[in-house]
């Protein structure tokens, strides 16, 4: 068949209809270097053999669960474009309800005059995709950012040069090389259980972003143990976790003395994002 000899974007759509339409289409834009709109239009154009092989090449990698992001080597997320490889989590726009619960917090607060700026922090920041996305919505906001791993900074770094959007970063393992206080903090920390099935599809990804001990709740739990000490008073927690978390997230946020506690939804109706405020005065804080 002349199609077999030169496919074309219609055949090569058609021959890869196992794996989601708008990934083969972001791969053949990326590739051609084209626009959607030029796909549609012209789904009779041939692909040369150089086109051909690295797109046969990504769908192989797709079939091997290799996220499309770390094959076009970015991801949009809050309307940002961000680099990213294999070295950090790929942003997902789940996320995304984390940082509209954030913005809603700093809302909420205020520096009490003379005190200077507001500050948040994102903790295990990856590419900075959180903090980037805070920083982008509240330029008057002092945005920070930590992660334990000196290659996630490196592309949190990148990131917050090419967008032009300062953030300071620290490498730390959670609040270990903190010293500041804030009056909002939020985290996409690892919350998968070693056992979950759903791993397997997450097999490209840093493994250290993903897995939790404890049934997926150690990282949650010691950030939420550990938050108070580094809250302003009055400031808020918010945090990501599995779909079926909820509940004790909201428990650990209760038992540790944090108040008005609430969750929302993903896009697929999971209990996704649970915060709360700290308004107690924590023993060891020295203020003044
Ligand atoms: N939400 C991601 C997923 O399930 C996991 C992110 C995380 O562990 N923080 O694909």
């Amino acid at each position: 068949m002349a199609e077999q000899q030169q496919p074309t974007i219609a055949s090569w759509l058609r021959q890869h209809e196992s794996l989601a339409r708008i990934e083969l289409e972001v791969a053949l834009c990326h590739v051609l270097t084209c626009s959607r709109a030029h796909l549609l239009s012209h789904p009779e154009q041939s692909l040369e053999r150089q086109a051909l092989d690295q797109l046969d090449h990504w769908v192989d990698q797709l079939h091997h669960h290799v996220p499309l992001a770390y094959l076009t080597g970015e991801q949009e997320f809050w309307g940002l474009a961000l680099s990213v490889d294999e070295r950090v989590l790929v942003p997902r726009p789940d996320t995304e309800i984390l940082v509209e619960r954030a913005l809603e917090c700093l809302q909420e607060v205020s520096a009490p005059a003379g005190t200077g700026d507001l500050m948040a922090l994102d903790l295990g920041t990856g590419s900075g995709a959180i903090a980037l996305a805070m920083a982008h919505e509240r330029r008057d906001v002092r945005i920070h950012a930590c992660d334990v791993s000196t290659d996630c900074l490196a592309v949190a770094e990148a990131n917050s040069r090419a967008l032009g959007l300062p953030i300071t970063l620290h490498l730390s393992d959670w609040f270990e090389g903190i010293d500041q206080h804030f009056h909002v903090i939020v985290a996409n920390p690892p919350y998968i259980d070693s056992e979950d099935p759903h791993l397997s599809r997450l097999q490209a990804e840093p493994r250290s972003a993903l897995i939790a001990r404890d049934r997926g709740l150690a990282d949650l739990r010691s950030i939420i143990e550990q938050a108070p000490h580094h809250l302003a008073h009055g400031g808020w927690l918010a945090l990501e976790h599995g779909y079926d978390q909820g509940h004790s997230a909201r428990e650990m946020l209760a038992r540790r003395g944090f108040e008005q506690i609430g969750t929302r939804r993903d896009l697929g109706g999971n209990e996704r994002v649970s915060w709360g405020q700290f308004t107690q005065y924590e023993a060891d804080l020295s203020y003044g």
